[in-house]
């Protein structure tokens, strides 16, 4: 009986080693939405950095992102579902399942911005702030939740934005999808309470990324001004510290998100915005 059981024993051993599972499907996987530019890249290069398989999403120089985020020997794919597109989104979760046993961390980052008063706001424009910067996540969030559930652990992060707490003028799309991603925040960290499965927000002030660069050109062509005066301009008006916050300094934030660390922090908001909303 002691001979068959070393046998049994052996024999797994031999399979296993004879058939290793790749080294990527031992890691934990994030999903980063949007992560081909500024801030979505940033913390894709900081989750591999920390050890996580990534899926990369968005548009842009995908090949440099995949090559940037590839640097750590982390196994890492991209799929270009157009957020807008519940299909797409669907399929960019089956891409996910094939690949890998399923998804660990969701960060919830792609957005984009349109600047106009509410009565020339064009509707389409409107529709498609929404879709991307907050009807995505929830269609990412019903999707990833059935894996963490299994797993019985997992963490979604939202990019929200210091334009969920307050307002500006010009950007009632925006600044309606950001306090709606911080209500789908919260509702999503109670649903999940009862488990090791947690959704927390962070809102960043001014980043300097290509959303906002376009902002800065506007500025300047609008009022006639250099582009190095309007970048000064913008960060001043908002930041008490005078200084734009770095997209590293929030992927930093999303890494500690994801450590025991911040286990109970359920629905919370965290503001990295050089002092804007303490005003
Ligand atoms: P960015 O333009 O550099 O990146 C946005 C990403 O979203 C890109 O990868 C883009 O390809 C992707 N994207 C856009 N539309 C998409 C679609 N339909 N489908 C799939 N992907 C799409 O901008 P960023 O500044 O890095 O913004 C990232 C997030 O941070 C956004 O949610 C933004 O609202 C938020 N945020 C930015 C700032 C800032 O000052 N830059 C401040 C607060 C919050």
């Amino acid at each position: 009986m002691k001979r068959v059981l070393v046998l049994i024993i052996f024999a797994f051993f031999s399979i296993d080693t004879a058939f290793p599972k790749p080294h990527y499907e031992k890691r934990k996987t994030a999903l980063i939405t949007g992560s081909i530019s500024g801030i979505g890249l940033s913390i894709a290069i900081e989750m591999a950095k920390a050890g996580y398989n990534v899926v990369l999403n968005g548009f842009g120089d995908v090949d440099a992102a995949v090559a940037q985020v590839s640097a750590f020997g982390t196994k890492v794919i991209y799929h270009g579902a157009d957020l807008r597109n519940p299909a797409e989104i669907k399929d960019m979760f089956r891409g996910i399942e094939r690949t890998f046993d399923g998804l660990d961390v969701l960060v919830n980052n792609a957005g984009i911005q349109r600047v106009h008063p509410i009565e020339e706001f064009p509707v389409d424009e409107w529709n498609d702030i929404i879709a991307v910067n907050l009807t995505a996540s929830f269609l990412t969030t019903r999707l990833a939740l059935p894996y963490f559930r299994k797993k019985g652990w997992g963490r979604i992060i939202n990019i929200a934005s210091t334009h969920g707490l307050v307002a500006s003028v010009n950007k009632a799309a925006y600044v309606a999808a950001k306090h709606g991603i911080i209500g789908l925040t919260k509702v999503t960290a109670l649903e999940t309470a009862d488990s090791d499965i947690t959704c927390n927000a962070v809102c960043p002030g001014w980043v300097l990324t290509p959303l906002v660069q376009k902002q800065i050109e506007d500025r300047a062509r609008q009022k006639g001004a250099s582009i190095e005066k309007e970048r000064r301009a913008l960060v001043a008006e908002k930041h008490p510290s005078g200084k734009f916050v770095t997209p590293k300094e929030i992927a930093q934030v999303v890494i500690f998100l994801c450590t025991p660390a911040a286990n109970q922090m359920r629905g919370s908001q965290l503001v990295i915005d050089g002092g804007w909303t303490a005003q």
